[in-house]
């Protein structure tokens, strides 16, 4: 190193520095105990992005450091600070994995490894199932949950700054954060993140629609604004009335959902009338219906849209009273009344409510999973969780049957763990199998036998006047739950072996 480290010392410490302390203050009263490590990441971050410079023209070290920033509003902790403040150094730097590994710990070095590894991937392509193969991908190749919330983390704030790339690099980047990072940041109950992804990618994908909501909604920002005080105004009375205390937040839904609206329902804007929201916090479960009985007496339900999710949680365990009313002038108010608890993890990404939303998926497997990987969250947050015990459950093993690769035009293949390269061309096209002469594995020249690991991208070379070999059967790892009917394929190979 060309450089040195200062001690922790807070007379050393710069305002950005005092910035980042102070956030993870709010949710972590034993900082100080950290520091030295942060302090450490921090100055080694900025030594190592020294001199780069991102397109906006601003120096990169202020991406990782917003990156750490956006992480503090998750409540993570330390060492994945520490990863997102590391986390393009082996990228971008002459820095390797196995310094960070040293100097810092190697399970900050395998979380920036991992980011990394994802950062790789590109995904390319507006179909729907592309995009559930691409985010079971990204997490199994993530291996470690934590990886995957600072990539989340990393593409909020690329997409924060997207307006200083080029419009081609706009568009690719925002549609991947529609339709593989968004989704999943739902899956994960990480709404709040979520949303301004949404509200972002719409905003570069659709900017004429985006300026006109906005316009549309500053333009009215005032009035709806004394509406919906008017209205949590007469709540709040009525509940402090029969002795309940809660905190309730009025909110605009946002850009994305009503746009979702307007498409779904043909309808303008003017025409939307539940771009309204409310949230009711209470003590306990019982206020829950309390409220909700006190709000009915003030405002008509509306008897279809009322669901009770604390009776009966979701299978990923989100839990609220949501009911629709008629406010005043007629308008649409969606109420949710939940426990402070509740709401927590509703917010800070434990409870996802994806399922009656995005309905379009079932995939239960997929659920399973992702229940899996929230209980992860949750341990990580707890503080009684064991550093050891956790790193131990905190490998992801997700999908650990299958793997995904890529064709060389980037589209996703998902195949058999132990699948080869001749699965693959089978799983292409039988034709491609059938002709298949060899191929290359990133490009490298392989034998059609080698075992191919998620994340290869594999391209097959084909002769027109080829037949297949008897000896493939042997590599094949095809036994009937191939996704290919392999039995054309053993036909015509009897043929073959009978003509010569
Ligand atoms: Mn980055």
């Amino acid at each position: 190193m060309t450089w040195t480290l200062t001690e922790a010392n807070p007379k050393n410490y710069p305002r950005k520095f005092l910035v980042l302390l102070d956030a993870v203050r709010q949710y972590n009263d034993n900082i100080d105990n950290d520091i030295p490590l942060l302090w450490k990441a921090f100055q080694f971050a900025q030594n190592a992005h020294m001199g780069q410079f991102r397109r906006s023209g601003e120096p990169y070290f202020e991406h990782v450091y917003n990156t750490a920033l956006i992480l503090t509003d998750l409540s993570m902790d330390t060492i994945t600070l520490c990863a997102a403040l590391l986390h393009d150094v082996v990228e971008d730097t002459a820095i390797s994995e196995e310094i960070i590994a040293e100097e810092f710990s190697p399970t900050i070095a395998f979380l920036v490894k991992g980011v990394t590894k994802i950062g790789g991937i590109k995904f390319n392509s507006e179909q729907e199932q592309q995009a559930e193969n691409f985010r079971k991908m990204l997490l199994g190749v993530a291996e470690d949950i934590r990886v995957l919330i600072i990539k989340f983390a990393d593409r909020l704030h690329n997409m924060r700054t997207l307006g200083s790339l080029p419009l081609v690099k706009q568009r690719r980047i925002a549609i991947e954060t529609r339709d593989v990072y968004a989704p999943l940041a739902h899956r994960l109950g990480m709404y709040r993140l979520k949303m301004e992804m949404e509200d972002l990618a719409l905003k570069y994908l659709e900017p004429r629609i985006f300026n006109f909501l906005e316009k549309k909604i500053s333009a009215k920002r005032e009035e709806l604004e004394a509406y919906i005080n008017n209205f949590t105004g007469l709540i709040d009375k009525k509940l402090r009335e029969n002795g309940i205390e809660a905190v309730i937040f009025g909110r605009l839904k946002h850009f994305y959902s009503i746009y979702n609206k307007m498409k779904k329902q043909n309808k303008p804007f003017e025409e939307i009338y539940d771009v309204l929201a409310i949230r009711v916090i209470v003590n306990t479960v019982a206020e829950c219906y309390g409220s909700l009985g006190y709000i009915h007496q003030l405002f008509k339900p509306i008897p279809e849209r009322f669901r009770d999710f604390i009776a009966n949680a979701k299978s990923n365990g989100y839990q609220s009273v949501h009911s629709t009313v008629i406010g005043p002038g007629g308008k649409l108010i969606e109420i949710q009344i939940r426990t402070h608890e509740m709401h927590k993890k509703a917010e800070v990404g434990i409870a996802a409510h994806w399922k009656y939303k995005e309905s379009k998926d079932n995939d239960d497997s997929l659920d399973k999973h992702i229940q899996w990987l929230r209980d992860l969250v949750d341990m990580l947050k707890s503080d009684s969780a064991n550093e050891s015990d956790f790193m131990e459950t905190l490998k992801i093993d997700l999908f650990k049957d299958e793997i995904f690769v890529f064709t060389p035009k980037g589209d996703l293949i998902s195949l058999p763990k132990g699948s080869t390269a001749l699965d693959f061309a089978f799983a292409v096209h039988t034709e491609i199998g059938l002709r298949c002469i060899g191929a290359k594995v990133n490009a490298k020249i392989v034998p059609l036998n080698t075992e191919l690991s998620s994340g290869d991208q594999i391209e097959i070379i084909t002769s027109a006047n080829h037949s297949p070999s008897y000896n493939w059967l042997k590599y094949v790892c095809g036994n009937g739950t191939m996704k290919w009917d392999i039995r054309p394929w053993i036909f015509f190979i009897r043929l073959w072996e009978r003509g010569t």
